[in-house]
């Protein structure tokens, strides 16, 4: 039994030793059989008949999902359905089938070979992943061509899954069974359906594992640590006792953890803080406020538009931020409007490509670009909002001038929306996402146009340090505790504060422990995270005293370099409330 130990993404975190079991995945056609013309008409029933399988199939699935586990993660096959039902998919089919005299396998394999190029060319990974819902759904179809044929059951009780990919749907039946140990695969990464599905339903998971597949054979044995990031194939027997200790150690934190959940958020002085939510799809709702949060502080609307190949209506956006407002209700729900264009093009958008997307056409200024798709999102808000919970987040905002253009266009929305006599809450607070340095600098100002403030400190940091956020070479330099950083945030919070308005931070400073620190430091009581960081954020923030934490970062703000003021809080954080930083270390 060979021994391999390979690196991918951590996705959910927790560990597991087991048994493998590989998933074969589905391998479409690479030969074409052709066939005669009179077997064309054929052919295109055979193909509409494996459409009319696969949606009886996926609605059926939806049922058994939503009774095991959920209506959030159901979900998934409402979009499955919309793709199935998208009337491009089967008609660039049913062309092949005419056009090619061939069968439908061959056409099936076509447009799959078409979207998978489509989605290979967006840069970005979060919607490079939703390939996995078009390949799911054209899966299904492929294999309902054959509808005779026997699916054996898959027996993975109790082992850890190994697979080149897992599709949702997949994803959402094995998993919603109970019994997988943990997953393995060679595609994905953070933010696919499978990943926040393993996390949701605590399954620990590593995505991105290259050539797994190609290295286990049936019997093999696996850790996985879902929270390293790591997989080892047959470990020697001293490593597997290393990992087995390993593994309690890290569930008796998680049961740590979870309690905190259900405590106050109150420093150990008394000052409350909020933790909320930053999430990409509705099936994250509840796990978010399971893991105690008391809101979702970002919905990152931009998934929106991975759910179809064309652009989504004013249904499609409607129905979703409704989901997620009844869900959270009465807590609040920020929808943050698209931020998209730049690095996150989307083909069916036409955007041109750019010479420097990330100083480009992105975020509100593609929303101010393309006025008409802008207020379709915004008229869908407003509908979603009767509960008096959701709030607009506008991303990238870097003057006045685009706050005035988007009241004109939010107010004509209004307007047309009384006209129709169309229900809407009518107090739906509009903020600012704080995230370009211009926009720091006149925060002052800009807080005065709005209901409230948003700092994206992932944007923020990046814009402020000229650090590509997602360039490995410059990372060294990517900072949160450079002083101008800390100097910045220090003047957005404190000026939203005098103005008497909400001031929350939303980028991933929130989630670090440290960090966290700093801010409650500088006066922030509002933090929005990915949730599976809510319980350790909590547990930090309820081992500090906010007086204490308020003098040393004060003290912190004369050092001259990030690593010395790194090194001060920790000092200083260890000898007050030696609790603090304790739990921040595992995920
Ligand atoms: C940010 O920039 O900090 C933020 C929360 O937005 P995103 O990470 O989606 O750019
Ligand atoms: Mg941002």
């Amino acid at each position: 039994m060979e021994y391999f130990r390979l690196r991918g993404t951590g996705v959910s975190p927790g560990i597991a030793v087991g048994e493998i079991f590989l998933k074969e995945r589905v391998i479409f056609t690479t030969r074409k059989e052709v066939i005669s013309k009179n077997q064309i008409t054929g052919e295109l029933d055979r193909l509409g008949e494996a459409f009319k399988r696969t949606g009886a199939q996926l609605i059926s699935l939806k049922e058994e999902i939503r009774e095991k586990i959920g209506d959030e993660h159901a979900f998934i096959f409402d979009a499955h359905l919309m793709i199935l039902k998208d009337k491009s998919l089967s008609q660039s089919m049913k062309n092949i089938i005419q056009d090619e005299e061939c069968r439908a396998e061959w056409a099936i394999s076509q447009v799959h070979e078409k979207y998978a190029k489509l989605f290979d060319s967006i840069e970005d990974e979060y919607f490079r992943l939703r390939q996995s819902d078009v390949s799911d759904v054209l899966s299904k179809i492929y294999l309902n061509l054959k509808p005779t044929k026997k699916v054996e059951k898959d027996d993975h009780k109790e082992k850890i899954l190994v697979a080149h990919d897992l599709l949702p749907s997949e994803a959402a039946t094995i998993l919603s069974q109970g019994k997988v140990l943990a997953v393995a695969l060679e595609m994905g990464g953070t933010t696919s359906h499978t990943a926040i599905l393993a996390r949701s339903l605590n399954v620990p998971a590593v995505m991105g594992v290259r050539n797994i597949t190609k290295k286990v054979k049936i019997g093999d044995c696996l850790i996985v640590d879902g929270t390293d990031g790591e997989v080892i194939i047959n470990p020697p027997l001293a490593m597997r006792k290393e990992f087995s200790s390993k593994k309690i150690k890290y569930e008796d934190y998680r049961r740590e953890l979870k309690k905190t959940a259900k405590l106050e958020s109150k420093t150990l002085d008394g000052v409350s803080f909020f933790l909320l939510a930053n999430i990409e799809l509705p099936e994250e709702v509840a796990t978010a406020f399971s893991m105690g949060a008391e809101g979702i502080g970002l919905f990152r609307s931009e998934f929106i538009y991975l759910q179809k190949s064309t652009l989504p209506s004013e249904e499609d956006h409607f129905r979703i931020y409704s989901r997620i407002a009844k869900k959270a209700h009465p807590a609040p729900v920020y929808i943050r409007t698209i931020d998209i264009g730049g690095d996150k093009n989307l083909p069916q958008l036409k955007i041109e490509k750019e010479p420097n997307p990330a100083l480009g056409l992105r975020a509100i200024r593609f929303s101010l670009w393309d006025r008409d798709l802008f207020k379709i999102q915004l008229r869908a808000i407003l509908r979603a909002s009767t509960l008096r919970n959701v709030r607009i987040l506008i991303p990238m905002i870097t003057e006045i001038e685009e706050l005035v253009e988007l009241k004109i266009l939010y107010n004509e929305v209004k307007d047309d929306l009384r006209s129709k006599k169309i229900a809407f809450d009518p107090h739906v607070p509009l903020g600012a996402m704080i995230e370009v340095p211009a926009a720091a600098a006149i925060a002052d100002l800009l807080v005065k146009e709005v209901d409230y403030l948003s700092i994206g400190t992932n944007d923020l940091i990046q814009y402020y340090l000229a650090v590509d956020r997602s360039n490995e070479f410059v990372s060294y330099l990517y900072k949160p505790f450079h002083p101008s950083i800390l100097r910045v945030i220090k003047f957005i919070i404190e000026t939203a504060q005098k103005e008497g308005k909400e001031i929350t931070v939303c980028g991933e400073m929130a989630a670090d422990p440290l960090s966290a620190i700093v801010l409650l430091g500088f006066g922030l009581k509002r933090f929005s995270m990915n949730p599976i960081f809510i319980p350790r954020i909590k547990n930090t923030l309820r081992s500090v005293g906010y007086k204490n934490v308020q003098k040393i970062v004060q003290n912190a703000m004369t050092i001259k370099t990030a690593q010395e003021v790194e090194e001060y809080i920790i000092e200083k954080i260890l000898v007050k409330h030696p609790k603090a930083l304790l739990m921040g270390q595992m995920k």
